[in-house]
């Protein structure tokens, strides 16, 4: 089932929460709305839901108007942070319990429950678990139950709010590669609330940026991580360094050096910004003459395949982060407190004013 927002607005109080905010969920795609704490992406949820209503705006489910819609009209599937399940039941009961629920016309029979729960149990790998009671589930096994009883029902829509959010890092891990796969078999349209970069750019179809109650970029993983429309989207998805200068005829030039900026080749002589991630820098032992920016070695932090380095620029005194691999800092021989240039591979600018 398809899924649109069109410009909803959501108040609480004086509070903004979503600012006019109009997006298409596509049928069948896994789609993560990112951003950090507090910007309105459980609130958005909530209201594709029908838990809660926007002051205006609309909500479209297979292009049919459902803002007045019931919340058990809207065939969706909810899996929350804090797992929900029920206690005192069993695995198996708690994933029955949607199809026990079921008004007496359409709730199946007690042999066609224990088939559908046995086929639950057996998709997210955990038939072994059926008769233990959550108190005796591992986090990860509590979330995957969550999800086999959000599933019973066979919602059109599933609604994922930080699922992971409570486990360990290598649990969320593979529980992620879990969630892709299985969605892959299922194709369920799914959106998935997380404010965990790493985990929308690895998991989702699609992925909808928000910041402040408003939608700053929609697009694949690639495209938003390569192609940020904004200063915010390319600092919320990485590490990243600033480079304040002047754009002119394809170049910025940032205290004493000039950086290369082939996508500006038109722009003449405005305030920007240039963009770099740490592993976006080359670095080179200082030789006079050296083409760059002239930095000093502050701290080298090498733990794993990558190397760390704080580098302080001579001419403002500013700190760059760059990465690079074992093997180039194993070949500079480099030592802290020396001087070196860097020079960027690969800048992203954001001009102060429209060229
Ligand atoms: P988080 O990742 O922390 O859950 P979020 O992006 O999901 O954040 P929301 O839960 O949608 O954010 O909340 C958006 C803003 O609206 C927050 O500032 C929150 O405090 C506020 N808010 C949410 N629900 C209510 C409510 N029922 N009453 C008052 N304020 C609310």
């Amino acid at each position: 089932m398809s899924i649109e927002v069109r410009n909803i607005h959501k108040k609480f109080g004086d509070f903004t929460a979503l600012d006019n905010v109009t997006l298409k969920f596509p049928d069948g795609k896994l789609t993560a709305l990112l951003g950090p704490s507090g910007c309105g992406k459980t609130t958005l949820l909530r209201i594709v839901a029908g838990l809660e209503h926007p002051d205006s705006g609309h909500i479209l489910l297979d292009n049919e108007s459902a803002t007045q819609r019931h919340v058990r009209e809207r065939h969706v599937g909810f899996v929350f942070q804090h797992y929900a399940l029920f206690k005192h039941m069993t695995v198996f009961e708690n994933i029955a319990f949607g199809l026990r629920v079921k008004p007496r016309k359409l709730r199946p029979s007690e042999a066609a429950i224990r088939e559908k729960v046995a086929q639950l149990l057996e998709l997210v790998q955990l038939d072994w678990l059926a008769d233990r009671k959550p108190a005796a589930l591992s986090g990860g096994q509590r979330q995957r139950i969550a999800l086999a009883r959000a599933l019973a029902v066979e919602p059109r829509v599933l609604l994922l709010d930080e699922p992971f959010g409570a486990l360990d890092a290598q649990v969320r891990k593979e529980l992620r590669r879990w969630l892709r796969r299985l969605h892959d078999e299922l194709q369920v349209t799914s959106i998935f609330v997380t404010h965990d970069q790493e985990e929308a750019l690895e998991v989702a179809d699609e992925i909808v940026v928000m910041n402040h109650g408003k939608v700053e970029q929609v697009g694949t993983p690639a495209s938003v991580y390569n192609q940020p429309a904004t200063p915010f989207v390319y600092s919320f998805l990485g590490d990243v360094n600033l480079f304040r200068g002047r754009v002119h005829n394809g170049y910025l030039e940032t205290g004493d050096a000039s950086f290369h900026a082939p996508t500006h080749q038109d722009v003449r002589d405005i305030q920007g910004t240039a963009y770099v991630r740490p592993h976006d820098i080359d670095i080179e032992r200082y030789t006079a003459g050296a083409k760059g920016l002239v930095v000093r070695l502050e701290r080298i932090h090498a733990v794993g395949p990558l190397a760390q380095l704080e580098l302080l620029r001579s001419d403002t005194d500013e700190l760059i982060e760059v990465v690079i691999s074992q093997d180039r800092l194993r070949h500079l021989q480099l030592k802290e407190s020396e001087s070196l240039v860097v020079q960027p591979r690969q800048v992203h600018i954001f001009l102060d004013h429209a060229a």
